[in-house]
C-alpha cells in the first residue's frame, strides 16, 4: 500500500516533518518513505491511498486504561457523593467490576476500541477486573480486540477484595493468558500479555508472594502506585514500608513493569523507580477528576523516571490526555514554564513508543521510519500559523483535536477510512451497549454498600 500526497511527521529523533511526503507499507511493515513524486513512480502498481494533502503520522499510544469502566459514563451513584478516592473506590468502581458478566466484558471493551480507533489511539495497555468472570476474561477481550485490528496488551487485576480464591482465579486468568500468547508466538501478532496486580493496598504480603512465583521469567507487572495517600497509609501499616519500598521488596518492580500514576511516593520511592527502571504512567484526567492530586512528573523525569501517559479509562482520545497533563502542572505549580511541550512529547511520544515496543520486541512502534510497524493515522489540520517540527508540540496542544482524524491504519490494515469504520459496526455495537448498561447498572446498585 502506498500513502502518497501526505505531510509525514515522523515523530523520529529528531523528529522530522516531510512536505508531499509518500510512504510504503508491505504486510504491517513501513518499508520505505520518499516524495511522493519519487515513490509513484518507483511503484505504479501499488495500490495507492491519496491523503489529500493530510498530516500523516503514528498513531497514539495509551500506556494504562481500563476497557472495563466503559459503562460507568452517566451511571448514578446512589446516596451522598464519595467524598474521596477509597470512597470513589468502594462506590463506584468495586461495585461496577463485580456487576460485569464475560458479555459486558465483550461490549464494554468494544466500545472503547470504536472510540480508541476514532481517536487515532492504536496501541492500549488495558487493566482489567471483571470478579463474577474471571476465567476467559481476558480471551473476550482478545477477541473484541482482534476484531477491532488495533494493538492492545492485556492483563487481569489481582486483588484479594474478594477473597483468597479470587485472588487465586486472578493469578490463574494471568498466567494462562500470558501462556496463550506465548504460544501463539504473540510477538508477530498485535496483541500481548503481561500480569496485572491492582493496588498495594488490596494485596496481602501472600497474594503479593503467589504472584511473584507464578509469573514467569521476563514478564513485568502492570500495578497501580500511591494513587491517593490510603495506598500509602495502608502499605506502612501492613508492611511498615511505603508502597514502592514494599513492592520492590516482592520483586514487582522492573523494567518490565508498569507503575500506573506514583501521585504520592517520597523521594526515595521515586528513587527506587529510577533504580529498577521501572515504567511510571501519568494519567491526569483521572488524577483530577478523584481528586488525587497532582504527580510530579517534572521532578520524577528529570530524577530519570521512565514516565509514559495513559487515559485510566477516559476517552481514548490522546491528545486531550496532552492537553490535561499540560495545563495540569503550570496550574499546580503556579509556574508556566512547568510540564512544557517537549517534555509532554517525550512523555506521551517516546516514552509511550519504547514503552509499547517492549511488548512487541523487535520493531519499533510509534514512529514513521523504514521497518516500523504500520500504525499510523490522518489528520485534517490545517495551521494558521507557521507548523515546523520544533513548534508541533504546540500546535496539538492549542490546535489539533482528535474529530479531525479521518483515517487510522494498524499493522497495515485500514481499520477507518474517511471517518468510516471498517472493522467494526459501531450502530450495533452502541445499541448492544446501552442495553447491557442499562442491566449492568441495576446490577451495580445492588452491591453499592450502605452510606
Ligand atoms: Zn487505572
Amino acid at each position: 500500500m502506498l500513502i502518497h500526497n501526505a505531510k509525514l511527521i515522523t515523530w523520529g529523533e529528531p523528529n522530522e516533518i516531510l512536505e508531499d511526503g509518500s510512504l510504503l507499507i508491505e504486510d504491517d511493515i513501513i518499508t520505505e518513505l520518499g516524495t511522493s513524486a519519487e515513490m509513484l513512480e518507483t511503484y505504479p502498481q501499488a495500490e495507492r491511498i491519496d491523503a489529500g494533502g493530510q498530516y500523516v503520522m503514528p498513531g497514539n499510544i495509551c500506556a494504562h486504561t481500563h476497557f472495563y469502566g466503559a459503562f460507568a459514563r452517566g451511571m448514578a451513584i446512589p446516596g451522598r457523593a464519595p467524598r474521596d478516592f477509597p470512597e470513589i473506590l468502594r462506590k463506584l468502581w468495586w461495585p461496577l467490576d463485580q456487576s460485569l458478566t464475560l458479555e459486558d466484558v465483550r461490549y464494554s471493551a468494544l466500545v472503547s476500541l470504536v472510540d480508541a480507533i476514532k481517536h487515532g489511539t492504536t496501541t492500549l495497555i488495558d487493566h482489567h477486573a471483571s470478579p463474577n468472570a474471571i476465567d476467559g476474561s481476558l480471551d473476550v477481550i482478545a477477541d473484541a480486540v482482534e476484531q477491532a485490528g488495533l494493538r492492545a496488551v492485556l492483563c487481569y487485576e489481582v486483588t484479594d477484595r474478594g477473597g483468597e480464591e479470587k485472588a487465586q482465579a486472578g493469578i490463574r486468568e494471568n498466567i494462562r493468558f500470558l501462556q496463550r500468547m506465548k504460544d501463539a508466538n504473540a510477538s508477530n501478532g498485535r496483541i500481548a500479555a503481561t500480569f496485572g496486580l491492582h493496588a498495594s493496598l488490596t494485596l496481602s504480603e501472600s497474594t503479593l508472594e503467589a504472584c511473584r512465583e507464578a509469573v514467569p521469567k521476563g514478564v513485568g507487572f502492570h500495578i497501580h502506585v500511591a494513587e491517593h495517600e490510603a495506598d500509602e497509609y495502608d502499605s506502612l501499616e501492613k508492611s511498615g514500608e511505603r508502597v514502592v519500598d514494599r513492592l520492590h521488596k516482592h520483586g514487582i518492580l522492573g523494567v518490565n513493569s508498569i507503575a500506573a500514576h506514583a501521585v504520592h511516593v517520597d523521594a526515595r520511592e521515586v528513587e527506587l523507580l529510577k533504580e529498577t527502571e521501572t515504567w511510571v504512567t501519568h494519567q491526569p484526567r483521572s488524577n483530577m477528576n478523584n481528586a488525587v492530586g497532582a504527580a510530579r512528573v517534572d521532578s520524577m523525569m528529570r530524577t530519570g523516571v521512565h514516565m509514559g501517559l495513559g487515559n485510566d479509562g477516559f476517552m481514548n482520545a490522546m491528545w486531550e490526555e496532552w492537553k490535561t497533563a499540560y495545563l495540569l502542572h503550570k496550574v499546580a505549580n503556579r509556574d508556566p514554564r512547568r510540564f512544557p511541550g517537549d517534555l509532554l512529547v517525550e512523555m506521551a511520544v517516546y516514552n509511550n513508543a519504547e514503552l509499547a515496543a517492549s511488548f512487541f520486541p523487535g520493531v519499533s512502534i510509534g514512529v514513521l521510519e523504514n521497518g516500523a510497524r504500520a500504525d499510523l493515522i490522518f489528520v485534517d489540520y490545517h495551521a494558521t500559523t507557521p507548523l515546523t517540527s520544533g513548534n508541533l508540540p504546540w500546535h496539538i496542544v492549542f490546535g489539533f483535536h482528535e474529530s479531525m482524524i479521518t483515517t487510522t491504519i494498524v499493522a497495515g490494515r485500514v481499520l477507518m477510512r474517511n471517518r468510516e469504520l471498517q472493522t467494526l459496526d459501531e450502530e450495533e455495537i452502541t445499541a448492544k451497549s446501552r442495553e447491557l448498561a442499562k442491566q449492568v447498572w441495576e446490577r451495580y446498585v445492588t452491591y453499592v454498600p450502605a452510606d
